[in-house]
């Protein structure tokens, strides 16, 4: 395992043996002590909260799977950020089903009522 100035250490060595430097450069070490957040699992949490007519929501759905599948890849942080943007996404997306039915129910004046079994709506 090479420190970042290129000394040559033992695989689990914490501090380089020549400089004493804790960075190296070994894949492994830095997917294992990534503290950054996916930023796509910021994005998908944050459009899943500002809803945007529902265009958000959609937007929070495409970002919070991508980001747990790039968490998944890379190690980064906010795995919880995008179940809660896939979460806002899809209340979000049943707020603008549930918009779009009422608002046609009030404007095209359709009455809504019990449909008996086996009846065509
Ligand atoms: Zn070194």
């Amino acid at each position: 395992m090479l420190c970042t100035a290129g000394h040559n250490n033992a695989d689990n060595a914490a501090f380089c043996r020549v400089c004493g430097v804790n960075t190296f450069s070994a894949p492994s070490i830095v997917v294992k002590q990534s503290s950054e957040f996916n930023g796509m699992a910021i994005a998908s949490m944050v459009l899943g909260i500002v809803w945007l007519y529902g265009v958000g929501s959609i937007l929070a759905l495409v970002f919070g799977y991508m980001a747990k599948r790039e968490i998944a890849r890379t190690g980064q942080r906010g795995i919880g950020m995008s179940t809660a943007g896939i979460v806002l996404g899809w209340v979000g997306v049943a707020g603008v089903v549930f918009i779009i039915f009422f608002v046609t129910a009030i404007f095209h004046s359709v009455h809504f009522t019990p449909c008996a079994p086996n009846c065509q709506p």
